[in-house]
């Protein structure tokens, strides 16, 4: 699988084809927004300086190259004619992607795989959309897909091993360290852990039962990980757990929710990126 075309240019599709161009392969990325597609050489340039300080074997030169493998266009069928996957990571709206995959499915080459980005949603949700279900499954990447450098691969009941084992194949030869899900899973393996892990020390916050440095001392100290779970809230910045407890049926967690825009979001404590969250941080640690 030599070209790649990314549907979607956002924060994830943009990392996805920046990573894949830096691999060697030849990629299209395709976006509703011609504006979004214009600000592409400036988000590459933004990832440059990341990849340099984060991957020892990483050039200026090689950077420049990845930047100049990489094609953009807002005319679906021209992005997809010479794609031997796709990736899609448009909007987190199951109206959306099924409507992309049906566009994908009519248009692409007999021969190209697909996959989604989708973070909540599962494989079988969308299958059928893509008129070709058995080519279909998730390539699932974590945020800052150069360092955190997960490829969680699921596909669903119907999908073909033969591509579970090419997209594996793909997202190694991209850099990423492949997991294949046996089976479908809501969150897969990332969030399956993560989620209740972040629920419990929300509810702990909440019921005000130690300081939340405390806490993370705690779990560094009785288990040897490098984070705690309010370091972690800061890695992954305020707004996603918020969205997320802010809908949840769970009381306490709704009242987190408060908290972390009352405390946090609205005082500009977004997380470790903003350089504050439940901590202060240096630049340099940054
Ligand atoms: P985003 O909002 O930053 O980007 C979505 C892009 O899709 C936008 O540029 C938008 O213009 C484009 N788009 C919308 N409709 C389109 C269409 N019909 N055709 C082509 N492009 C279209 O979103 P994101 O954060 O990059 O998330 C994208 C997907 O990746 C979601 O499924 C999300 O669950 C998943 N994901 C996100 C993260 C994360 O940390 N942000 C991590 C893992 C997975």
């Amino acid at each position: 699988m030599q070209n790649l075309t990314v549907i979607g240019a956002g924060v994830l599709g943009s990392q996805i084809a920046f990573q894949a161009a830096y691999q060697g392969k030849d990629v299209l990325v395709c976006d509703v927004s011609n504006e979004i597609l214009a600000k592409l050489p400036a988000r590459w340039d933004y990832l440059k300086p990341l990849y340099l300080r984060d991957l020892s074997g990483a050039t200026i030169e090689k950077l420049d190259a990845a930047a100049g493998r990489i094609l953009t266009s807002s005319d679906l069928a021209h992005a997809l004619k010479d794609a031997d996957i796709v990736i899609e990571a448009v909007p987190e709206v199951l109206g959306i992607k099924r409507d992309v995959w049906a566009k994908v499915g009519a248009a692409a080459p007999e021969h190209t795989v697909f996959a989604t980005n989708s973070s909540t949603l599962l494989p079988s949700d969308i299958a059928d959309a893509t008129g070709r279900p058995e080519m279909f499954l998730a390539l699932h990447f974590s945020n800052e897909i150069w360092r955190q450098n997960i490829g969680e691969v699921m596909g669903h009941a119907g999908t073909a091993p033969q591509h579970v084992d090419a997209v594996a194949k793909f997202a190694d030869e991209i850099g990423m360290i492949p997991v294949v899900l046996k089976k479908e899973q809501p969150g897969y393996i990332v969030n399956s852990l993560l989620i209740p892990f972040m629920t419990a020390a929300a509810k702990l916050y909440v019921r005000d039962v130690a300081a939340p440095a405390d806490i993370d001392s705690t779990w560094r100290t009785a288990t040897g990980s490098p984070f705690g779970p309010f370091e972690i809230h800061d890695i992954i910045g305020m707004e996603t757990p918020y969205n997320l407890n802010s809908r949840s049926e769970d009381a306490e967690l709704r009242e987190f929710a408060e908290i972390l825009k009352r405390d946090f979001i609205d005082k500009g404590r977004l997380g470790r990126a903003a350089g504050k969250g439940f901590y202060d941080y240096d630049q340099s640690a940054i």
